[in-house]
C-alpha cells in the first residue's frame, strides 16, 4: 500500500552529551521516509525545501524509493532550520531555535498521483499544512497517522485541535499528551485527547518505552535497553515511520496489528539514537531489522503460571 509522508525536510544542529553536530540534514519527513522504506516503496513525499538544501540529500531519498515529485524548492530562499540540546538523561532537551524559513508561506501541493495514497502520514508541520493536505485527497485514506509537538501547540493549539478532528491517529510524546489535555496522569490524558477525534493515540515516552491507547485498551511497548545512545533526534518520527510502513505493508489496521506496528517503530527509532541525525537509517539493511524485531520479541517473552 502507498503512504503519503508530509513533514519538514531540515537542516539541524545538535548537541548531546556526546558531541555536538554543525548543519546536518534532518526533519520529520526525512526520518520518517528513511524508516518506512524498510516496509514498503510506495512511498510519497510532499515537503519544501530552500535552494541551499544539497541534492544528494534529495538522492539519498529517491535510492530508498521516495517519489519526490510533492517536494518544493523555493529559489532563493533557506531550507527550515532547527537546533536542540539535549539534557544528561537523553530523555529531555531543549530547543535552541527554530527557523521557520520556506515553512513561513508553504502551500503544499499534492500531485495528482498521490491524491489515492492509502495510508496518510502527516508528520510534525503546522497545523494548517498537515490540514490543507488532508483536503487534497480525492478519498479519505485508510489511516490517518499526525505527529506534532509543543512548537505548534504553543503557537496553533487552535488549529491542531481542529485536524486531530479528522485523523485516526495521534502520536506525541509524555510532556505533549500533558500539555494538549491539561492532564498529568496519561491515563486520564489519553481519555481526554481521544474526546478530541483520534480513534488511537501513541504516547512515546523515549527511552521508557511507548503506550497505545484506544477507548478500550491500552497497549505497552518497552524501547528496547541500548548500550549506546547517540543522539535520540528524529527517534518520534523514526517510529512513526516504522508504524505506518508497517501497517500499510501488512494492510490490517486493527488495534491486534497496531501493536505489532508498535513494535516495529520502536525498532526503528532504537537504531536512530545509535548515531548522529539520520546516518543509522542509511546504514542499516533489512537483515538488521528483522534481527532487531526478534530482539523485541525477546525482551518481552516470559512464561508465567498462575495457581
Ligand atoms: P523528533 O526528535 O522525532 O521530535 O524529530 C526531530 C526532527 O524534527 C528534527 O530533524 C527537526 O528538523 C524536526 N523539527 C524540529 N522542530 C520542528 C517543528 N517545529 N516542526 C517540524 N519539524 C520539526
Amino acid at each position: 500500500m502507498s503512504v503519503l509522508v508530509v513533514g519538514t525536510v531540515a537542516f539541524d544542529a545538535i548537541e548531546t552529551p556526546f558531541g555536538k553536530t554543525d548543519k546536518i540534514v534532518g526533519g520529520a519527513a526525512t526520518y520518517i521516509c528513511l524508516s518506512s522504506s524498510f516496509f514498503t516503496n510506495k512511498l510519497n513525499l510532499v515537503s519544501v525545501v530552500g535552494e541551499d538544501f544539497p541534492n544528494d540529500a534529495i538522492q539519498i531519498l529517491k535510492d530508498k524509493s521516495v517519489d519526490t515529485e510533492g517536494l518544493q524548492i523555493k529559489k532563493g530562499e533557506k531550507t527550515f532550520f532547527w537546533s536542540g540540546k539535549y539534557h544528561n538523561d537523553m530523555n529531555t532537551r531543549d530547543t535552541l531555535d527554530t527557523q521557520l524559513n520556506v515553512l513561513e508561506n508553504f502551500d503544499p501541493i499534492v500531485p495528482e498521483k498521490f491524491q489515492e495514497s492509502e495510508f496518510l502520514m502527516l508528520g510534525n508541520l503546522m497545523p494548517s499544512v498537515q490540514k490543507k493536505v488532508l483536503d487534497q485527497m480525492k478519498k479519505r485514506p485508510k489511516l490517518v497517522v499526525l505527529d506534532t509537538m509543543n512548537f505548534w501547540m504553543d503557537l496553533f493549539m487552535d488549529d491542531l485541535k481542529e485536524a486531530l478532528k479528522e485523523v485516526d491517529v495521534l502520536t506525541i510524546n509524555d510532556e505533549e499528551a500533558r500539555q494538549l489535555s491539561g492532564e498529568y496522569s496519561l491515563v486520564k490524558a489519553a481519555k481526554v485527547i481521544l474526546a478530541m477525534g483520534p480513534k488511537y493515540l501513541i504516547i512515546k515516552k523515549g527511552e521508557h518505552g511507548a503506550l497505545l491507547f484506544n477507548n478500550k485498551e491500552v497497549f505497552f511497548a518497552p524501547a528496547l535497553p541500548l548500550e549506546e545512545v547517540f543522539d535520540p533526534t528524529g527517534a518520534g518520527d523514526s517510529f512513526a515511520g516504522g508504524f505506518i510502513g508497517y501497517l500499510a505493508k501488512t494492510n490490517d489496521i486493527s488495534f491486534e496489528n497496531m501493536k505489532r506496528a508498535v513494535i516495529n517503530g520502536s525498532a526503528m527509532a532504537s537504531f536512530c539514537v545509535e548515531k548522529f541525525g539520520t546516518q543509522k537509517l542509511t546504514e542499516i539493511n533489512q537483515d538488521d531489522v528483522d534481527a532487531r524485531i526478534n530482539e523485541f520479541v525477546n525482551l518481552v517473552q516470559f512464561d508465567i503460571t498462575l495457581k
